[in-house]
């Protein structure tokens, strides 16, 4: 028996390396399938950025020519401005950070950068002007370090530290066995939701895009994290055209406008206040929050005092 487990430990061994493998493919293929939706017109020129900023016009999008998703969105983020994006689930909101990263074309009307139809630009010179960062982001099996470093590869040490000090990621780092060094991903130390946004947040202050897309996590943070990673965003989108699809009330409270999107199309629009004092569908998300976030806290209070 003994002869025989080391061979078989041995193949464990191989047959969990070539899945690991495969799961790292089938992410890859995912990218390159959604890549593969759209295409470089051979006249693409390379996209001209000044100010980074954004506009959705008339814009109608479907994944599925039966199912319209995105029913004539016309909306701007003036350079250096931030837009929240707000609505019911399955509204159409991360659709939108989608296809302005172009992983998707439009059946009509048109998205600009700086004026420019970013189909008319290439793929390559559009993605380099966006940060992205995403609901989940996927961690590559590697070490913290590498991880950050993904946002600009020729960043030092000193510069990757200081980037996570920003992401409000540091600290957390330091504690862990081999700080940033430690391994992270599937194969290595798993992190939560908040963790792993931070980790996403450090890799784009490194690579300093003009324009940031922000899709927040729908899960719920505990209320320190969640201050955290405020802390975190406002700093990186300072002076950065921003598109925030958001879940939390901290990130829109401070946003220059919110749109409300409703079943693909906009119900309403305006500023925080403007829209509480319409008192609409936004004032009852807005309320419905407040009265959930009061009630955690509430009861946190209960259980602190037993
Ligand atoms: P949530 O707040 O739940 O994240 P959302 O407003 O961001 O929702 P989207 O992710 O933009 O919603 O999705 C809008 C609609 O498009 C949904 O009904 C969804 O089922 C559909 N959809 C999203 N991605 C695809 C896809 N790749 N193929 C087909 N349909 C899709």
């Amino acid at each position: 028996l003994l002869q025989l487990s080391a061979p078989l430990n041995f193949i464990g061994f191989v047959y969990r390396e070539i899945r690991q493998g495969l799961t790292d493919i089938e992410q890859m293929f995912d990218l390159l399938e959604v890549q593969a939706e759209v295409k470089d017109t051979p006249d693409a020129a390379e996209l001209r950025i000044g100010q980074g900023a954004i506009a959705f016009k008339d814009v109608h999008f479907s994944y599925d020519p039966a199912r319209p998703i995105l029913k004539g969105i016309s909306f701007e983020v003036p350079a250096g401005k931030t837009v929240a994006v707000v609505g019911p689930s399955g509204a159409g909101k991360s659709t939108l950070s989608r296809l302005l990263y172009r992983f998707y074309d439009i059946q009509s009307g048109a998205i600009t950068v700086d004026g420019q139809d970013i189909r008319k630009v290439t793929q390559k010179s559009l993605r380099s002007v966006i940060g992205m960062v995403p609901q989940d982001t996927v961690l590559f099996n590697d070490t913290v370090a590498y991880n950050i470093r993904y946002g600009r590869t020729s960043a030092s040490d000193g510069e990757v530290f200081a980037a996570a000090e920003v992401a409000q990621i540091a600290h957390f780092i330091e504690m862990l066995p081999e700080g940033f060094e430690t391994k992270v991903g599937e194969r290595g130390l798993k992190l939560s939701g908040g963790e792993k946004q931070r980790v996403a947040i450090a890799r784009t202050i490194l690579k300093a895009p003009p324009i940031l897309i922000l899709d927040e996590a729908t899960s719920a943070l505990d209320t320190t994290t969640e201050r955290e990673i405020q802390t975190a965003l406002d700093v990186v989108s300072k002076n950065r055209t921003t598109l925030v699809i958001a879940h939390r009330l901290s990130t829109v409270i401070g946003a220059d406008e919110i749109i409300v999107l409703k079943s693909g199309e906009i119900a309403e629009r305006g500023t925080h206040a403007a829209l509480l004092e319409r008192n609409g569908l936004y004032a009852s998300m807005w309320n419905r929050q407040r009265e959930a976030t009061q009630a955690e806290e509430h009861l946190k209070q209960v259980r602190e005092s037993d």
